[in-house]
This record gives C-alpha cells, structure tokens and sequence, in this order.
C-alpha cells in the first residue's frame, strides 16, 4: 500500500506543486487566476468543478488577504476534498446474500484493463479471506478468457469459460453463476465485452447479460473501467455504459500514467457514482481502494 501511495503522489504531485506555485506568489492578479484555471483544466478536473474551486479560492484570497503555502495548501485541501465527495460509500459488495454469492459485473470498452482489473479485484478478495469464482463472459476478444485464466490461475480462483469463440456472453455469465451458486463462493465476478463500434449492440448485449443473470441471482455491484488517461473523451464513452446498466461504482486504471487525476472528480460528477478503486499499475498488487483523503494529499504533497 505505500508503494502504491508512493505511485499516486508522484502521479499527481505536478499538478499539487503547479497550483501551490501559483497561489502563493503573492498578488493574485487576473493572468494569475487564468493560468490557475488551465492548471485544473489540463487535470480533467471539469469545466465546472474547475470554476467551483476556482470561485471559492478567490473567495477566500479576498477576504483573508494573505497568500503564504501553508494557508493556500490548507485551502486548497480542504476545497479539493470536498470536490473527490468524501462522503459516497465505496465499500464493494463482497459478502454472501443469504444463500447466494454476490454477484460483481466489471463493464468497459476493451483496453481500459478490465480483465486485469477482475484479475486483481480477485485477487483483494482472496486476500480477504473470500472464495472468488470468475466468469468470462468477453468471449468476443479471442484471447480474454485465456487472460482471464491465467489470472484465476496466478490468484487461486477457478474460473468459468466456454471454449467455442464467439458464444453468447450472457450464457457464460449464467454459467458462472450457477457455478457460484451451487459452489457455494463468496463472489462471482464477470468480466464481460467492451465492444464500442455499435451503442445499440452493446447496450442490448449488456442488457441480455444482466436479464439473464438475474434469473438466478441479483446484480449486487457494477463496476465501470475506465482508463484515467482517456480523460474527457473516455468519459463520454462512460456514459454509454451507465445508460445501458445500473453502474454502482468506478474502477479508474491507469492512473500511474497521468496527472490528470482531476478525472476524478469530474466522473464522479457526470456519473453520479463514486469512484471505488484505483489501478496504479500493470501488477497482480497494483489495484487500491479509492481513499478521498489519501487522493487529495497525494495531490498537495
Ligand atoms: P480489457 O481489454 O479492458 O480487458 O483490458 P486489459 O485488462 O487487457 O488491459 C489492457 C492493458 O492495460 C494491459 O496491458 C494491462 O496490463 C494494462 N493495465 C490495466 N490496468 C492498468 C493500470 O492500472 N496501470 C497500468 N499502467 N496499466 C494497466
């Protein structure tokens, strides 16, 4: 874990030490607050939130007068904290409900490490002290369930595939809980595909996997991946998926590659579901819970 926090500061550290440096240098002038704006704006932090902070900083320059880091460092804090919604409940469904597994659907467009990141998620839970069952149900990307089963096999959990290509996502994601069920597992998680070329097909693909798992189990969690370095872009891809199923938490991967760790605030926002996790890396440890404070300081370090 501090390895990863290690991983998050250095990623975010830019844009901390950009805003420190231009709030505290002394008369805030209009070209000052401008480049504050690009600042936050070049983070994916949002239009919106970026003016937010914005006018309650200049609020508080203006009635506080003084400019020194340590005062603008606690602004700062304090503002970006309540932007990351330190409220929202982050837990993940992880638990038995009564005589069924919790069910975990993982959703995204292909590339943003969905796979790895059941991988990982898996692996957490295990570590828990929870008996995980996979089911992979991209069976349009060829080499997804193989990847899948490596990562079952690297973490200790089975996991429930078909061996024809191409077969119907929703079959296997029934599979995988009927398994669940009659195994008696803690969890099942599905990774399911991420194809992006055609809204309708993957809204009614998605849409199919969810009806027919429902025939035996509730969905408990629907977790979104999303690639923290697609920025903006990415997220109007998000939005596809949180109209065709009931996301109930965020999965940001990626986020050792960027500074542009404003994305989340500005996907909590759009999407109106927190963020619950974070991957910072490629590795089986790499994936961490969201933790609101842990973010903001990271930033300001
Ligand atoms: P999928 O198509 O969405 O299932 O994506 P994959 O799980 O296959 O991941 C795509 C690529 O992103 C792989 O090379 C992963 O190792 C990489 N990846 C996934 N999560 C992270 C992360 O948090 N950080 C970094 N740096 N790479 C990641």
């Amino acid at each position: 874990l501090q390895r990863l926090r290690a991983r998050l500061a250095r990623s975010n550290s830019a844009l901390g030490k950009g805003l420190l440096a231009l709030l505290s240098r002394g008369r805030l002038d209009e070209e000052a607050w401008e480049d504050v704006e690009d600042t936050l704006i070049a983070s994916d932090l949002g239009v919106e939130a970026t003016e937010e902070l914005i006018a309650s900083l200049r609020t508080k320059v203006k009635i506080d007068g003084t400019t020194d880091e340590a005062t603008v460092r606690e602004w700062l804090r304090e503002d970006l904290l309540r932007l990351v919604q330190p409220d929202m409940d982050r837990r993940i469904a992880s638990s038995r409900v009564g005589t069924r597994p919790a069910v975990i659907l993982v959703v995204g467009v292909n590339g943003t490490g969905k796979t790895t990141t059941v991988g990982k998620l898996a692996r957490v839970l295990v570590a828990e002290d929870r008996d995980v069952l996979l089911g992979a149900a991209d069976t349009f990307r060829a080499a997804a369930a193989d990847q899948l089963d490596t990562w079952g096999a690297r973490v200790g959990v089975p996991t429930v595939r078909s061996d024809r290509e191409g077969a119907d996502p929703a079959a296997v994601a029934f599979d995988a809980v009927k398994a669940g069920i009659e195994q008696e597992v803690d969890v099942v998680i599905i990774d399911t595909a991420g194809r992006l070329h055609n809204k309708v097909d993957l809204m009614n693909e998605l849409g199919k996997v969810k009806r027919v798992v429902e025939k035996q189990s509730e969905i408990d969690e629907v977790l979104l991946v999303l690639d923290a370095t697609t920025g903006q872009n990415g997220l109007q891809q998000a939005k596809v998926f949180s109209e065709a199923v009931n996301v109930t938490g965020i999965v940001l991967t990626k986020l050792d590659g960027t500074a542009k760790g404003g994305i989340v605030v500005a996907v909590q926002r759009q999407l109106g579901v927190p963020v619950k996790l974070v991957g910072l890396g490629e590795g089986p440890d790499d994936l961490a819970p969201f933790d609101p404070e842990e973010f903001v300081d990271a930033i300001l370090e």
